[in-house]
């Protein structure tokens, strides 16, 4: 955990996130599997998802918020296939939505086939992770 960077009006101590190194709650708790991220800022970003599914974003927007997350959480992608696919993907499909305004079902789709099809191109063929 990185140093102590302030507290919250209730004591909470807060950190900055290894990933993205937003300001959030110092927790003990899980983080994903590959993506660094301090289990403070992985514990909103549950949140969020939960709200997501829950119907406050469209089925076809519902990503967006992925995308954004793990892009700002690369860290690792450098000796971790996942992570490296895992970033271009997100970016791939970042890069689809807001600069060549592919409508955000399409950018779904792509994704989805690149998440499927891409595990060949990223490294994986030499063995390494
Ligand atoms: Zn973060």
């Amino acid at each position: 955990m990185t140093a102590l960077q302030g507290t919250l009006g209730s004591g909470t101590a807060m950190v900055r996130c290894l990933g993205c190194n937003g300001l959030v709650q110092e927790l003990d708790g899980p983080t994903h599997a590959y993506m660094k991220a301090s289990p403070g800022c992985w514990a909103v970003y549950g949140k969020l998802v939960a709200r997501a599914a829950s119907g406050f974003a469209s089925p076809v927007t519902r990503w967006h918020h992925v995308d954004c997350y793990a892009v700002q959480h690369p860290g690792g992608a450098k000796h971790d296939r996942r992570q490296r696919q895992s970033v271009a993907v997100h970016l791939t499909a970042l890069c689809l939505l807001l600069e060549h305004h592919l409508p955000a079902g399409q950018a779904s789709a792509v994704r989805g086939r690149m998440s499927q099809t891409g595990s060949g191109r990223w490294g994986c063929q030499t063995g390494r992770t």
